[in-house]
C-alpha cells in the first residue's frame, strides 16, 4: 500500500478521505512509518524577501495590490539582510529557508540577480534553500539550480476545478508548466494547497489527483490552512476544523507516501494537541518563524517546546538530498535572457474578487 503511485483517482481518494478516523489514522501512520522516521521533523523558515504589491487576483492573499489589507509592501531586502535572517532560522534549529517574493513571475534583471545571490549566500551556510518567486522560465530555473538552490515552491492551491473561483489571473496549467520547467533541473518540487477556500471535498481530492499525477510527485507538499485576512475575497470563510485538517494530512500522507508533508498556514489555529493527531497522521515538516509571509504563525520557541514534549528532533540539512553545488556569477555558464514565463491570463470574472477590488478602491 505505500508504493508511489501516478494513476490515482477522484474516487479513490474520497474513499480514503472519507474512511472512519482510526483508520484513516492508522493507514496513513503505517505508511508514514514505512517511509520516514515518525519522530523527525523538517523545520523551515519562510522569509518573504519582497512583500505585497502583487499584480495577481488569488483571492486567499492579502499581498494582491488590489485588495486593501493594510499589508505594506516593501522593496526587495538586501542579501545582507537575509544572509543575517537565515543565519538567525539556523540558530533556531531552521535546516531550510524559503524566500518567497510577491511577484506574479520572474523577471530577468537586477533583482533576479540579488535573488540569485541570496540563494548562493543561504547555501554557503549550509542550509537548504527554497525560493517561491511566481511562475518562472527554464532558463531561469538553470540559473536558481546554479546558484545553489535546493528546491522551488509553487502550489497548485486546489483542484482544477476549483482554481478558476479563487484567481482569474492565470491559469492551473500556467503552474504546472513552472513546475514542469523546475523540474528540467535538479532542483526539488515543492508544491501543496490551501483548504478551507470554500472547495467541497472533491476539490480537496482533485488537487491530491493533480499532485499524485506528477512525475516524479513533489519531495515537499504544504498543507495550508486558510487564513481568512480582512480586505481579501475569502475574508468571510470559516476556520477548517481541526478534524478536517487531519484528514486532508492523512489522505495526502497515502497518496504521497515518500513526500514531506508539510503544515503550513494556520498553525496558529491548532492547539498542540491537534498538530500532533497531525504529526501522527503523517506530516513530517513545519514552517517555523513568528510570522509566514504577512500571517500569524506559532513562536519558534513555542515549536521547538512541542517538539521536545513529542521527543521529536528537528531534521539536520541534506539528509535526503546532497547539497546541491553552487557556481559563482562570475563563472555561470548561463546568460540572462532578459524574458518572463508566458502565460495564459484567462481574466474571467470571481464575483468576490470583483467585490474586494471594489471595497479595496474605496478604502484607499
Ligand atoms: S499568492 Fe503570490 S501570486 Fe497570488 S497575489 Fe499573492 S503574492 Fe501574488
Amino acid at each position: 500500500m505505500s508504493e508511489v503511485r501516478h494513476n490515482w483517482t477522484k474516487e479513490e481518494i474520497l474513499e480514503i478521505y472519507n474512511r472512519p478516523m482510526m483508520e484513516l489514522l492508522y493507514d496513513a501512520a503505517t505508511i508514514h512509518r514505512k517511509q520516514h522516521d515518525p519522530n523527525v521533523v523538517q523545520v523551515s523558515t519562510l522569509l518573504s524577501v519582497k512583500t505585497g504589491g502583487c499584480s495577481e487576483d488569488c483571492g486567499y492573499c492579502p499581498q494582491a495590490a488590489r485588495y486593501h489589507t493594510g499589508v505594506e509592501g516593501n522593496d526587495l531586502m538586501t542579501v545582507n539582510q537575509v544572509k543575517a535572517q537565515a543565519l538567525r532560522a539556523k540558530e533556531g534549529g531552521s535546516s531550510r529557508v524559503c524566500m518567497g517574493a510577491a511577484w506574479r513571475n520572474v523577471k530577468d534583471g537586477p533583482e533576479f540577480d540579488q535573488v540569485l545571490e541570496m540563494v548562493r549566500g543561504i547555501n554557503k551556510l549550509d542550509m537548504e534553500v527554497c525560493c517561491t518567486l511566481g511562475m518562472l522560465t527554464e532558463n531561469q530555473a538553470q540559473r536558481l539550480a546554479e546558484a545553489g538552490l535546493y528546491a522551488y515552491n509553487h502550489n497548485l492551491d486546489s483542484s482544477e476545478e476549483y482554481y478558476k473561483e479563487v484567481i482569474s489571473t492565470r491559469g492551473y496549467q500556467d503552474r504546472l508548466d513552472t513546475i514542469d520547467n523546475v523540474r528540467k533541473t535538479n532542483v526539488t518540487v515543492c508544491s501543496g494547497g490551501i483548504i478551507g477556500m470554500g472547495e467541497n471535498i472533491e476539490d480537496r481530492a482533485g488537487m491530491l489527483v493533480a499532485l499524485s499525477t506528477l512525475s516524479p510527485q513533489p519531495e515537499s507538499t504544504p498543507i495550508n490552512a486558510l487564513v481568512a485576512v480582512e480586505g481579501t475575497p475569502l475574508e468571510e470563510e470559516k476556520p477548517v476544523s481541526i478534524w478536517e485538517m487531519v484528514r486532508m494530512v492523512a489522505t495526502t500522507r497515502i497518496v504521497l507516501p515518500e513526500t514531506q508533508v508539510r503544515l503550513s498556514a494556520g498553525r496558529t489555529q491548532m492547539s498542540r494537541e491537534g498538530q500532533a493527531m497531525c504529526f501522527f497522521a503523517g506530516a513530517n515538516s513545519i514552517f517555523a518563524g513568528d510570522k509566514l509571509l504577512t500571517t500569524p504563525n506559532p513562536d519558534v520557541n513555542e515549536d521547538m517546546k512541542m517538539f521536545e514534549l513529542l521527543g521529536m528532533n528537528p531534521q539536520k540539512p541534506f539528509t535526503k538530498k546532497v547539497q546541491p553545488q553552487s557556481v559563482e556569477a562570475s563563472d555561470s555558464k548561463f546568460e540572462s535572457l532578459g524574458e518572463k514565463p508566458k502565460w495564459t491570463r484567462p481574466e474571467h470574472k470571481i464575483d468576490r474578487n470583483e467585490a474586494a477590488k471594489a471595497k479595496g478602491k474605496l478604502v484607499k
